[in-house]
Parts: C-alpha cells; structure tokens; sequence
C-alpha cells in the first residue's frame, strides 16, 4: 500500500476520495486490474496536482515519494496482471478474446488491430502480455507506470463493471424481479415447507461479475455466506449495449439459485450444525437448487431446464425416497435448510431412521471427502469433475450395496479410503 494517511497532505484527500467515489461497490474491488487502475488514477492526480506546487519545496518533495509509491505499485499490478494472462488456459484465452471481441471499445479495437497488422502481436492475450517496449514507438510513457496496452484493458474493463452495477434498468428489473421470488417464498412459508419467511431479501443486491472471476473460474454466479449480494455473470456472447436487457433473462436460473442460498438457505449461515459445514456442501447446493426450480415454476417460467447439480440432486433424492412417506422426508429436507439447528437433527434423524443406521450423512460426508482426496492424490485436478466423480461414487455405493459403508465408522470410511489411495 503506497498511500497512508501519515504521507497524505490534507489538500489531496479531497482528490482521493473523489477518486474512491468512482468506485463505490465492494464487488466491483475484486475486479480483474482494480486496484491497478486506482493507483494509476491516483497517480495521475498526484501529478496533476504538484503542477501547481513549487519544485523544490518541502511538500514538492513529499508528493514525489507518494507519486513514485503510487507508480510502483501500478507497475506491481500491471506485471502480475501480466503473469495471471500468461498463466490462463486455451479455454481462459478464448474467452478473453471473445470478451474483447464483443464489448471493446473503437480505441481499444483500433489500437489491437494495428498491433497485429504491423506484425507485432497475433492474439489479444499476446497483445497483452509482450513487454511494453514493443510499443515504445506507437506510446508516450513519459511520467505514467508503463504497461499499455494491458493498463488501458483494465481501464476499460473495470469501467464497464462500474456501469453495469450502476445500470438503473437492471437495478429495476432485480427489484421486480426479487418480489416476483418473495411472494412465491412466502407462500411456501405458509404451506410449512420452508421454516422461514426470506427476510434477508429486502437487502439483497445484485453485482455483476467480472468475467475473470465467474466465466474463466467456470461459475456462472455466486454468494458468500454472510454478504448480502449475489453476483451474476457479466457474459460476453453479445456486445454490451445488447447484452445489458438480457443479462437477467439469461442469468436467471443462477440468479435464482443464488438468492435461494442468500434468503432461505439459513443452514449456510449457521456456524453450528451438520448442514450448514462445508463438507454438507451437496446438501445445500442439491436442495437450493431443488428449492429454485420450484420457485422458478411457481413464477411463472414456462420452458423451465431440469437444473444444475444433478448429482446432488440424485444423491437427495435417492436419500429421501428410501423413506417410506417420501415427501414428508422432502419437506424435512428443506425445512432443515432453511430452518434452526433443531429443524437440522430432526431431518438428521428422520433419514438415520428410515435407513435404519447411525449417522447417515455424516458417514456420506465422510465418503465423499475422502474419494476427493484420493482422486486428488491421482492426479485429477478439476474442481468440479472430482465432484462429480465422488458423487457418483457414493451414489453407486449407497444403491447398490449400502450395508458396508453404513456399518462402518466415519474413521472406518476414512482410513478405508486411506488405504485404497496407497
Ligand atoms: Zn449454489
């Protein structure tokens, strides 16, 4: 961090913090190049500002320190931006070439072009990524952290998040959108089968995410525990001006889901109890999602997908009908997700009971982990494919032949995993 409040002359606080107006949102500071491009505005200002001071005075030379801080840690940025490109994949590089290709603005395009007709570049990513000296003769560098064309990038990417979370008609049509979801979720409250009303809805936000963080990370949306704003993906098929009154209608599948985690799914926020640990993961997402598409049918979408999570969603299923009133094992279900610690050992012990063991999902839990961690040792290294992979595992285990996994302890189920991973 260059800037302190301790090297801060009172006069350039105020530029400071017009600078931080721009970026008001808390999303938006996880942007792709953020923080570089603050310190470059930042920059700039300073130097802006010691046009006006005397060379040589005591202050002149405090402004010099911050200004030289400021562009270094610009410089930091850009270069590590610079590796973070240099390390994505095809698929990632594809991307990025889609995203410019659709939303770049004519300064941006032009520049590329010319780039790549003087022979200099072949792709957008070898066009950010070669050593700024290459442009040595097309850019003036004098007094600015170097790093175009990379910098201007960020600029304009972070720029273009800016305006999508400021958008008004998006703002407005997330507004319909969340009471279009409250009515619904109220009327499950009524009808018992969720165990509380979506309190936390009136708050919610929506972010648009940055394609760095959600497409390239293969997530088309998310939501921390604890926040209260949901992010969606910004896309990049279409050019921005188009892509802007569809966003929701495109994302709505995840929007839903993400506000189902956000307001109802309250065994995510619970420190204690089984469902709201991380190794109950499945549970949440198989019931957020089982939960969403309920909601998305009872709001009226005709053509509705049959959903993501499929295999938490078998895994649930197979767990619930085992019981002999299926739907009241259901309805268990999703009022422990939404419900307090008690609503949580009561389905515990609902499934204990109809499967005629100790500790059902705990001992899943336990199985799931440790052929994670085995596929792991193997070599498999995609997030979501060792997911999947140990789903259908313990799936096939429980459909099959039960009885081992089920008699054994949870470190029986662990050091058996152990030992097969040798
Ligand atoms: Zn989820």
């Amino acid at each position: 961090m260059p800037y302190t409040p301790d090297n801060d002359p009172a006069t350039y606080k105020d530029r400071l913090n017009d600078i931080k107006r721009i970026y008001p949102l808390k999303s938006h500071e996880s942007a792709f190049g953020h923080e570089t491009v603050r310190y470059d505005n930042e920059h700039a200002a300073v130097v802006d500002y010691m046009t006006g001071i005397e060379a040589g005075s005591d202050e002149y030379a405090r402004l010099e320190k911050t200004r030289k801080a400021l562009a270094i840690s610009a410089a930091i940025g850009i270069q590590s931006a610079r590796e973070a490109i240099n390390r994505m994949t095809d698929s990632q590089r594809a991307t990025l070439d889609e995203y410019f290709a659709a939303s770049a603005p004519p300064f941006l395009e032009t520049s590329y072009r010319y780039a790549v007709e003087t022979g200099k570049v072949a792709s957008v990513s070898e066009w950010l990524t070669v050593p700024a000296a290459v442009f040595d003769d097309t850019e003036d560098t004098t007094n600015r952290p170097t790093g175009e064309p990379l910098l201007n990038v960020m600029q304009w990417h972070n720029d273009l998040l800016e305006q999508q979370a400021e958008d008004p008609d998006i703002n407005a049509r997330f507004e319909s959108f969340k009471a279009d979801f409250s009515k619904v979720a109220s009327d499950m409250y009524w009808k018992g089968n969720i165990a509380v009303e979506p309190t936390l809805l009136d708050d919610a936000q929506l972010a648009v995410g940055d394609v760095f963080a959600t497409r390239m990370q293969d997530m088309v949306g998310y939501y921390y525990p604890g926040s209260n704003e949901v992010t969606i993906q910004q896309g990049t098929g279409q050019r921005h001006t188009e892509r802007k009154s569809e966003l929701l209608e495109q994302f709505r599948p995840t929007l839903t889901h993400e506000l189902v985690h956000l307001s109802l799914n309250r065994a995510l926020h619970l420190e204690d109890g089984l469902m709201g640990q991380p190794s109950s993961r499945w549970l949440n997402e198989a019931l957020t999602e089982e939960t969403s598409l309920y909601i998305r049918q009872a709001m009226g979408e005709k053509e509705c997908d049959d959903g993501t999570y499929r295999e938490e969603r078998d895994l649930l299923k197979l767990l619930t009908w085992h019981s002999d009133k299926p739907d009241q094992t259901a309805k268990m279900a999703t009022r422990a997700f939404s419900g307090d610690v008690s609503d949580q050992l009561k389905f515990l012990q609902h499934v204990d009971d109809s499967w005629n063991a100790k500790d059902v999902i705990k001992k899943i839990n336990a199985a799931l982990a440790a052929k994670e961690r085995q596929l792991r040792k193997e070599g498999m290294t995609r997030n979501r494919s060792i997911q999947t992979k140990a789903l259908r595992h313990v799936y096939d285990t429980l459909r099959m032949d039960p009885t081992e996994l089920l008699r054994a302890s949870v470190e029986e189920i662990e050091s058996a995993f152990e030992k097969a991973a040798r």
